[in-house]
């Protein structure tokens, strides 16, 4: 039989064949000159993108490798790019790190006395060009002022992140393209980045203008720019689409980035010269940081391990360069614990030297979510249109109480709804629940993210094994106040579902909750604190994870300086949403692309500033 016919037995030949393949080409290899290059990029997600983009159009003559574990985009998956996709994008394995968080046993908000038990539930992060903003839900949030001057409250040096220097990041990223835009939104927006930002395409599903009306039905002010003056109120959002596609950190930047290409005749490097140029290498998994063991006090990097093609590679940096961590908020620390920069507890368990003690991994910051599932008369499909078009953002009620009126005026809210149509067909994991009780059925999904959380989670190595998943402890409702201020959303959630027009003319009726297949509510309508504990228990993330590589004074828990080079090392940066001090109250894709934006020219300032 031929090795290549499809039974078990022959996958295994295969696999054989190849490695032996590979590991022939691997002799030549180590006859080839070293790799070097003037940055080293770990991770073409949205922060990888960015930075390679502005290092290598505002540098003369360097070179940067981009390492990414997954592999391009669009080219080889069309999905991608399909807004009316994403819930199928979702389950896309090939592109995902298949992370699942871990199963924790917490006390209970209600009654501390007792344990409850939270499952573990799966975390999607993006493994492909562009990383998670390639498979993201495109929201384009940025948070509020206060918390960028949060960050920058962290000492005089931390200046360089309050707002005003964070605005002006977010702008040079942005292309927004509203029509007409106001001297107000132009004060707010950028029209000259390559990131792509527009409004709903082609309007909105009709049900969805009926969740702004039954909103407003409940004294909820109107709001036409969440990254505006102000964050509260109902309206639609605005989107990292372009032309009703997916815009991409990789569409966006990566691709500009892979434009530049010069030939440069230098002796120095090899008979070819030196070629200025981002050279990106797919399926690329970086094992970890190559550190000079000639001077091992100052833990200089001087390259990575990388494993590609059943082999270990490896790749230097040239004198004025680095190594640039992009991996995000799970994986970058992993891969600085692997080098032995981490808590000494964990890394010695695992039997990994360290090299510096640091509280990384500590800080996970996370968006908790919850969705209520109602019914409806049919939907009509917009292909143009991801769904979660609508935002109500308010404050939430520490008590746990319905919000008030003034809850909806408040300058900081707290809670972010998500509004998203149902259609039967239309892929949502997170309804499967219901759709096999009540087979088919359009509706809408309405979904409060905790986006100002008290609680705070970690992560730490399960092993010493580069391919083994982290062990990941969202901590979620850790602390009551997270837990009432959820089911204060969610009680406002009920209140919207009840309002016309989505009562009278689309005849929304809630299940999931209220209904037979509702086993959490013992009480009709009148959920108790008790109901709505169990209702959460299996609630999700919105898959904001931030934090665990915090940017902060090193007394103060961090593990990157205001400059995002990490302690008790050279030549390494960590530039991702891992080193965000604060979780924003948004989504976090802008906040990245915005922080990439600043690293880069904080990195550019220094490089230029070396001899
Ligand atoms: C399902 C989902 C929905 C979301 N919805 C929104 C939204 O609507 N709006 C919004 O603003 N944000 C959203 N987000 C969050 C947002 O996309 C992320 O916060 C942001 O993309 C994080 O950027 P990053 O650069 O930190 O990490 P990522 O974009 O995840 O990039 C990390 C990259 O590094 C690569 N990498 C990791 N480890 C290695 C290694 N060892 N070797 C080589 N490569 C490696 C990864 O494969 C990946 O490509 C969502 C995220 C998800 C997952």
């Amino acid at each position: 039989m031929s090795v290549v016919e499809k039974n078990k037995e022959d996958d295994n030949k295969i696999r054989e064949c190849w490695i032996q393949n590979v590991c022939g080409h691997d002799k030549h290899a180590k006859l080839k000159p070293k790799e070097i290059y003037d940055f080293i990029i770990v991770g073409a997600g949205t922060a990888g993108c960015v930075l390679a983009r502005e290092l290598i159009h505002c540098i003369p003559d360097i070179n940067i490798l981009v390492l990414e574990a997954g592999g391009p985009d669009a080219d080889n998956n069309g999905l991608i790019n399909l807004p009316c996709a994403i819930f199928k994008n979702f389950t896309l394995n090939d592109h995902d790190w298949g992370y699942v968080t871990q199963e924790q046993r917490m006390p209970s908000s209600v009654d501390p006395t007792k344990e409850i038990l939270k499952n573990g539930s799966p975390f999607i992060r993006g493994k492909v060009w562009g990383g998670s903003s390639s498979l993201n839900a495109m929201i384009y949030m940025r948070g509020q002022a206060k918390e960028y001057n949060d960050w920058a409250a962290q000492g005089p040096e931390y200046k360089i992140w309050d707002w005003d220097h964070c605005l002006e990041a977010f702008k040079a990223v942005e292309k927004n393209s509203r029509n007409n835009p106001d001297e107000t939104f132009k004060k707010f927006h950028g029209f000259n980045g390559l990131l792509h930002v527009q409004d709903s395409q082609n309007g909105v599903y009709d049900i969805m203008s009926g969740v702004i009306d039954a909103a407003k039905n409940l004294g909820i002010p109107h709001n036409d720019d969440f990254n505006g003056e102000r964050q509260n109120g109902v309206g639609i959002y605005q989107f990292t689409m372009k032309d009703g596609r997916r815009c991409s950190l990789a569409e966006s930047y990566l691709k500009d980035a892979l434009k530049k290409i010069e030939l440069n005749p230098d002796p120095k490097y090899d008979s070819f010269g030196k070629v200025t140029a981002v050279d990106v290498r797919s399926f690329a998994h970086v094992l970890n940081i190559i550190w000079d063991e000639k001077n091992k006090e100052e833990n200089i990097a001087i390259g990575v391990r990388y494993f590609r093609n059943g082999n270990v590679r490896e790749a230097f940096i040239a004198p004025k360069g680095e190594v640039i961590l992009c991996g995000g908020a799970i994986n970058s620390p992993q891969i600085l614990m692997l080098s032995g920069i981490g808590p000494k507890e964990n890394l010695e368990s695992n039997d990994i030297k360290v090299r510096k003690q640091l509280p990384v991994g500590r800080n996970l910051l996370d968006h908790p979510c919850c969705g209520i599932v109602a019914k409806s008369t049919p939907n009509a499909i917009l292909h143009w249109s991801n769904g979660c078009e609508i935002g109500i953002i308010h404050k939430a009620n520490g008590e746990g109480k319905i919000p008030c009126k003034d809850d909806f005026f408040d300058e900081s809210p707290d809670i972010q709804i998500i509004a998203t149509p149902y259609q039967d067909g239309f892929l949502n994991p997170s309804i499967e629940l219901y759709r096999k009780k009540h087979n088919k059925f359009d509706g809408l999904i309405i979904v409060p993210f905790l986006n100002i959380p008290s609680s705070v989670g970690y992560l730490e190595l399960g092993s010493n094994n580069p391919f083994d998943q982290p062990k990941i402890y969202l901590n979620f409702f850790e602390k009551s106040d997270d837990f009432y201020r959820m089911i204060s959303s969610l009680k406002l959630c009920r209140e919207i579902l009840k309002q016309p027009p989505l009562s009278t003319v689309y005849d929304v009726k809630e299940i999931g909750i209220n209904d037979e297949f509702g086993q959490w509510c013992t009480n009709g309508d009148d959920m108790s604190d008790e109901d709505w504990e169990r209702f959460l228990l299996n609630k999700t993330t919105s898959f904001h994870p931030c934090g665990t590589v915090k940017m902060a004074p090193e007394s103060q828990d961090g593990v990157v300086n205001h400059r995002l080079q990490v302690y008790g090392t050279k030549n390494l940066r960590v530039v991702d949403a891992s080193i965000f001090p604060y979780i924003p109250s948004g989504n976090t894709n802008a906040p990245t692309a915005m922080v990439a934006w600043r690293a880069s020219q904080l990195i550019i300032e220094d490089y230029m500033g070396k001899c």
